[in-house]
């Protein structure tokens, strides 16, 4: 790595509340000969509170092309530069992959400064499993598609976070009532850090009846968390559709014993729900 270039800082921002960024992501700003913002006018806004004079100049997704070959010149000829979006952490849902991309493969050092994140803040404090998450960033706009975001999201472990925009927030939370059990755990992260932050975790049915009765509720900006499939919870409820056609495969290529060995492995249900099942399909022929 050549010790020539500057260093691009990438630097998580406020997601609201102007107080949320590190100390070291003002040092870094105040200190970078130029800063790439998302959206200029909106950046000085959080500057000018901390009191940042560097320059700016645009960094977003029409100028993104252009303006990353003229920001590696700048890097490549020692200068360094901080990375900044409209809110939480550059990157995530925001401009900055083809500037990271390519200043990675041209050797020069890329530096986070992490801070705030919006799935990160509202997981943190939902209520709602944190061990394994998968994030989908904004859904698709109709609600089929979105149906079949959940649909396939129903059956595997883990949180499933999303952003949501205030103007599909109820039809969204139709399509998680259509999908979902109403006793299914899910939580709405609202406008987390700003003066109406609302954070409401329960059932889908209870989740959805506050937010089309609230119109409040419908207002802002979103983190959408869904529980994932909890297999120790349904244990006893017997194999799924997709466990069971797994199992039934194997056991007409295989012996009771090796397809319960290998259903274990690709399904990872219990030995003794499959062994039971199997059973019960033999002695059903
Ligand atoms: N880079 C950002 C981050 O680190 O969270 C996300 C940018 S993405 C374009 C913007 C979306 O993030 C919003 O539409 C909303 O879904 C979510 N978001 C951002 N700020 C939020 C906040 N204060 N409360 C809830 N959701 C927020």
């Amino acid at each position: 790595m050549s010790n020539t270039n500057g260093i691009l800082y990438i630097v998580a921002t406020p997601i609201g509340n102007l107080s949320d960024i590190s100390l070291r992501g003002l040092e870094v700003l105040g200190s970078v000969s130029l800063i790439a913002a998302e959206d200029t006018r909106n950046s000085k806004v959080l500057l000018n509170h901390h009191s940042i004079q560097t320059p700016m100049t645009a960094y977003h997704e029409h100028n993104e092309d252009r303006k990353t070959a003229f920001l590696l010149d700048k890097l490549t000829a020692g200068e360094s530069i901080a990375l900044i979006s409209d809110a939480g952490t550059p990157l995530i849902n925001d401009p900055g992959y083809s500037l990271v991309e390519k200043a990675t493969q041209a050797g020069i050092q890329v530096m986070p400064i992490p801070g705030a994140c919006a799935i990160i803040a509202a997981l943190s404090a939902s209520g709602i499993a944190t061990d394994r998450f998968s994030f989908e960033g904004f859904l698709p706009r109709t609600s089929g598609a979105r149906q079949t975001v959940f649909e396939d999201y129903q059956k595997r472990q883990g949180t499933l976070i999303f952003y949501e925009s205030s103007h599909r927030i109820a039809k969204c939370m139709d399509d998680v009532l259509a999908v979902y059990q109403p006793t299914h755990r899910m939580s709405i992260a609202r406008e987390l850090t700003k003066t109406y932050e609302t954070i409401v975790t329960g059932t889908v049915e209870a989740v959805h009846t506050l937010v089309m009765s609230d119109s409040n509720m419908q207002r802002g900006e979103f983190v959408v968390l869904i529980e994932g499939f909890d297999k120790k919870q349904h244990k006893d409820d017997g194999l799924s559709t997709e466990d069971l056609e797994v199992l039934k495969t194997l056991m007409g290529e295989c012996s009771v014993k090796t397809a319960v060995k290998l259903a274990v492995q690709l399904t990872g249900q219990s030995k003794k729900l499959l062994y039971t099942t199997a059973l019960a399909l033999n002695n059903a022929d």
